[in-house]
């Protein structure tokens, strides 16, 4: 298996990454395919490695660390259009806690404000080198909340790579909605489930198994095998609905 899956965080990222890994927490990141480095470019550069970060929504442990990454790397940080605002304020301005919004203006609560250099809207396909990813923004969680799919080639057969942006819901849902979170849900589980999803990663490592998956890898001859895993995938938006929709009858 070659290209995403090995640069995604589920290998350990080797140079200048690692400095940034600690802070850099579930931060999808593509870099150099070839030299496992990321380098200063800029965005449209026709380079086998454009360094550019893009992650899954605007929460402090997924965007906490994106500023200390942008100043070690030099990386371009692309950021959906509904979570940009929120990720270049540091946190500031999240939905998350409904009428206590004004909460996430304190200082205390912000997380080293990156800059945001683009903006891409649901659809987006975005290429770096060998690796092709599509932006699915599945809001709810956060309004930008954006999954990633992108094939992954295995000697002659090629799978799809789906990486879920969450699908927890957050206070607002039971204290004072954003605009339009239940339909950003509802939209969100039919977008993940009409994803032809084989492999699929998620913003926490718990919630796709991914020790298990490792530990199993180990002890089978297809390395690629305990990672292909569409009931498992099925099986995760299942359960965010089911918890959504209990929410919402005992609302
Ligand atoms: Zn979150």
């Amino acid at each position: 298996m070659e290209a995403a899956v090995g640069q995604h965080p589920l290998s350990a990222p080797t140079g200048p990454l690692r400095r940034a890994d600690a802070l850099a927490v579930s931060i999808f990141l593509i870099g150099c395919h070839t030299s496992q480095h990321i380098r200063r470019a800029t965005p449209g550069e026709d380079a086998p490695c454009l360094p550019l970060t893009l992650n899954s929504h605007a929460h402090f442990d997924h965007a906490g660390g994106l500023a200390t990454l942008q100043k070690a790397s030099g990386a371009r940080l692309w950021v959906s259009q509904g979570d940009a605002d929120i990720v270049a304020a540091g946190g500031a301005g999240g939905y998350d806690l409904g009428p206590f919004r004004f909460l996430t203006y304190l200082w205390f609560l912000r997380y080293p404000a990156p800059r945001v250099d683009h903006r891409f809207k649901d659809g987006a396909t975005i290429r770096v080198g060998p690796v092709e990813v599509t932006a699915h923004v599945t809001a709810g969680h956060t309004p930008g909340c954006t999954s990633w799919s992108f094939p992954v080639r295995d000697d002659d057969r090629e799978l799809l790579a789906v990486h879920i942006c969450s699908l927890t819901l957050p206070p607002a849902l039971s204290l004072g909605e954003y605009p339009g979170i239940r339909a950003d849900f509802e939209r969100s589980f039919r977008t993940l489930r009409s994803l032809p999803a084989d492999i699929w990663v998620a913003a926490h490592a718990r919630e796709f198994g991914r020790y298990r998956k490792f530990l199993e890898r180990a002890r089978v001859a297809d390395r690629v095998a305990p990672f292909i895993d569409r009931e498992g995938y099925l099986r995760y938006i299942d359960s965010a609905e089911e918890t959504f929709r209990k929410l919402l009858a005992d609302q």
